[in-house]
């Protein structure tokens, strides 16, 4: 079910005309379905009903807080990695037993904060975390429930970029070191030991790399409960896939994820976790550009936009691919040509896609990029003093502005200049 369609002519979030929202909010800008958001979500608790299970969605594919309520409204937990993060999710009203705190480098300060603030559970990435966790729960006189994220390393074929799961990336302890590290977590007064966590990466396109850790997460647990450990929960992260290029990719779906963690972890009687975030947020989005110019170069055609790196930085951080479709559904039968989709920023890296065969589109035309709800904004930048873009979220004929384009004063003042100046 895709809510982004052509309607006579004219491509829609749900019922809303993207030219529309153009009008009123300016180019460029993100725009949300509601419906997709929630469809994506219940694809995920819907495949897990009948087992004890939490759906935490990873806050940082996309947090506005607008997003956070839909998902909330569902029932969702959420999986932060921030301070920031985990005050979003609580200023939605959700409660700190839903939220799961995850992330390489925990500070003190994020510790105390959300040991006040109340937490589901904290995931553990090394030895001196586990010490410094203790070390604020003793001081504040609470214990915490942890589990500790092991690394499998299983190679999730993924960019490289935004895989997680192998011995030389930064995450988790070795599994192989994991006896050793929960005997130690168990004798810290602060700490209760209460699972596993495991998360290999992100955009993952094929299930067998999370079928292989979900199985040695199995034997992990069947190994710390004979080691006296008390392992009840499950949390298997995120990283499903989705499709970008909807033509041939086929990226497993929810249910098949869902029935894998079943197949693999299903008999261990634990509570399951999961942590997506892309797949939920990402088909659920869309970036609307205006064309600023056609350049012809030496041998090739420039479609310069009025959005750039700063707003969607992923095709120049990790080449990866968008659709990009006019807003105005092109006639039947029009030949495709190639462009350079390009932004105004001083950077031959402001490059959104080289060589792209595209439906011709002229000087003041809405583009769309597809597939940008998850890791657009919130990856957005000011570089070049540029604002940051609104976000607008659509539900069925409505649209309301869910972060608006700060103005330039509003941009240059944050500046201080010091009295010496
Ligand atoms: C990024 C991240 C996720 C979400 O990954 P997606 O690919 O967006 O599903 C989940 N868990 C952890 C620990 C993460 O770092």
């Amino acid at each position: 079910m895709d809510h982004f369609q052509y309607l006579d002519g004219v491509l829609h979030a749900e019922g809303v005309a993207l030219p529309e929202i153009a009008l009123a909010v300016g180019t460029p800008f993100y725009v949300y379905s509601t419906a997709t958001l929630e469809r994506h979500f219940r694809l995920f608790d819907d495949a897990l009903a009948g087992s004890e299970h939490l759906v935490c969605y990873a806050v940082k594919a996309n947090s506005n807080q607008a997003v956070l309520k839909i998902l909330a409204n569902l029932g969702a937990g959420m999986d932060v990695v921030s301070g920031g993060e985990y005050a979003r999710a609580r200023a939605v009203g959700v409660p700190g037993e839903r939220i799961v705190f995850s992330g390489v480098g925990k500070t003190r300060a994020e510790m105390s904060q959300v040991l006040a603030g109340g937490i589901r559970q904290i995931n553990l990435e090394s030895e001196p975390e586990m010490e410094l966790l203790n070390r604020v729960a003793s001081d504040m006189g609470v214990t915490v429930p942890v589990s500790v994220r092991v690394n499998p390393d299983v190679d999730a074929k993924t960019h490289e970029k935004i895989s997680t799961g192998k011995a030389e990336n930064k995450f988790g302890i070795p599994i192989g070191r994991a006896s050793e590290v929960y005997a130690k977590a168990a004798a810290l007064p602060g700490l209760q030991v209460v699972g596993i966590d495991v998360h290999i990466g992100s955009q993952l396109t094929d299930l067998a790399p999370f079928g292989e850790a979900f199985e040695m997460v199995a034997g992990l647990t069947g190994q710390l409960r004979a080691e006296g450990h008390d392992i009840r929960r499950l949390d298997l992260g995120g990283g499903l896939g989705i499709p970008y290029q909807r033509s041939n990719e086929v990226p497993p779906l929810p249910v098949e994820f869902c029935e894998l963690i079943k197949r693999k972890v299903g008999h261990l009687g634990c509570e399951i976790v999961i942590e997506p975030g892309r797949l939920i947020a990402g088909n659920a989005g869309l970036m609307i550009s205006r064309v600023t110019n056609l350049k012809s170069g030496e041998d090739r055609s420039f479609l310069i936009l009025d959005s750039a790196m700063n707003d969607l930085v992923r095709p120049s951080m990790y080449s990866s691919f968008h659709e990009i479709v006019p807003v105005v559904e092109p006639v039947p039968g029009v030949e495709p040509e190639p462009f350079d989709v390009v932004g105004p920023v001083c950077e031959s890296g402001d490059t959104f896609a080289k060589e792209r065969l595209m439906p011709p589109v002229e000087q003041g035309d809405l583009v769309a990029f597809r597939s940008a709800g998850a890791y657009g904004a919130v990856m957005s930048s000011e570089y070049n003093t540029r604002p940051l873009i609104p976000e607008v979220l659509v539900h069925e004929d409505q649209f309301a502005v869910i972060r608006a384009r700060p103005t330039f004063d509003e941009i240059i003042n944050r500046d201080i200049i010091p009295a010496w100046l």
